[in-house]
């Protein structure tokens, strides 16, 4: 059956990483249904081949690609493909991204570090690095990278992700200077809790418990968030509806990170 979108995102050529679950897959499938031809990369190729089926069987056009999004010719390759089977590049969601757990400061390694800024950090700049330049030549484009909460308020998770999604928010707003006169936006989304693949040990954990119906009460609507809610930001984002937005950094989490104590 073909579901039809708004068409909010027609004609535009898009690549979307981490697409093989979650935040990323749900934002892939949307952004097709909206009318966008898109290459999905995930470092997991059944899971991201399994993202291009739910895509086509809803109509849409993809191409999956395994990849890594820390490793700089990847990336270059995998933005290339849009331009060359795709015919151009109009939006880069730079969403793949990795927890690295809860591990006490005592024991984080340098090694441990390094891996989480590389992915969560190095990934969103190459995706800049290499795709803004297809943009700036045909001098409109949307790039928008996932951060999190985590990265506006202490607290909200481990040390180097907080400090890898604070250096996103920092990323984007540099880079729409950096970019300067070249009508590419970019932009990020802070999510806050939301059920994922990352979060599914947090989830599991509440669920062996008892205590599932409490994750969530802290939060003003009193609930978590889900894969698509944040995808419905990156759409605007990535969209011409947004045309006038650009170095922002927009937390998406129901409230939690204006009313929880660690929003202080
Ligand atoms: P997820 O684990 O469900 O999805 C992440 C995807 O990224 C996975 O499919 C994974 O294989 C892929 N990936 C990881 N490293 C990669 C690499 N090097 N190259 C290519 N693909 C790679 O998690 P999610 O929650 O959907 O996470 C998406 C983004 O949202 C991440 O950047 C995460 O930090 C951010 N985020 C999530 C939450 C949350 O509560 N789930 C909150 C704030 C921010």
């Amino acid at each position: 059956m073909t579901v039809a979108g708004k068409g909010r995102l027609s004609g535009k050529r898009a690549v979307v990483t981490g697409a093989g679950s979650g935040i990323g897959r749900a934002s892939a499938v949307l952004f097709a249904l909206e009318g966008a031809s898109v290459v999905a990369v995930d470092r997991v190729e059944d899971a991201v081949d399994e993202t291009a089926a739910m895509i086509r069987a809803n109509g849409g056009t993809v191409l999956s690609v395994a990849a890594d999004v820390g490793d700089e010719e990847s990336v270059k390759t995998f933005i290339n493909l849009s331009v060359e089977k795709h015919g151009g590049l109009d939006v880069v969601y730079a969403n793949a991204g990795i927890s690295g757990g809860l591990v006490p400061l005592g024991e984080q390694s340098v090694e441990y570090w390094l891996e989480i800024l590389r992915i969560n950090l190095i990934g969103p700049f190459l995706a800049i690095k290499h795709a803004s330049p297809i943009m700036a030549k045909q001098g409109f484009g949307s790039i928008v990278c996932t951060a999190s909460v985590a990265g506006l308020r202490a607290n909200a998770g481990g040390l180097p992700y907080s400090a890898s999604k604070a250096g996103v928010i920092s990323l984007v707003q540099t880079s729409a200077n950096e970019l300067y006169g070249t009508g590419v936006r970019v932009n990020a989304v802070c999510p806050g809790l939301i059920e994922t693949g990352m979060t599914k040990p947090i989830f599991d954990n509440a669920r062996a418990r008892g205590t599932e119906g409490k994750i969530g009460q802290l939060n003003p609507l009193k609930r978590n968030g889900v894969p698509e809610e944040i995808a419905n930001m990156a759409l605007f984002l990535a969209s011409d509806e947004a045309s006038y937005v650009n170095g922002q950094a927009f937390a998406v989490d129901g409230g939690l990170s204006s009313t929880h104590p660690f929003s202080g």
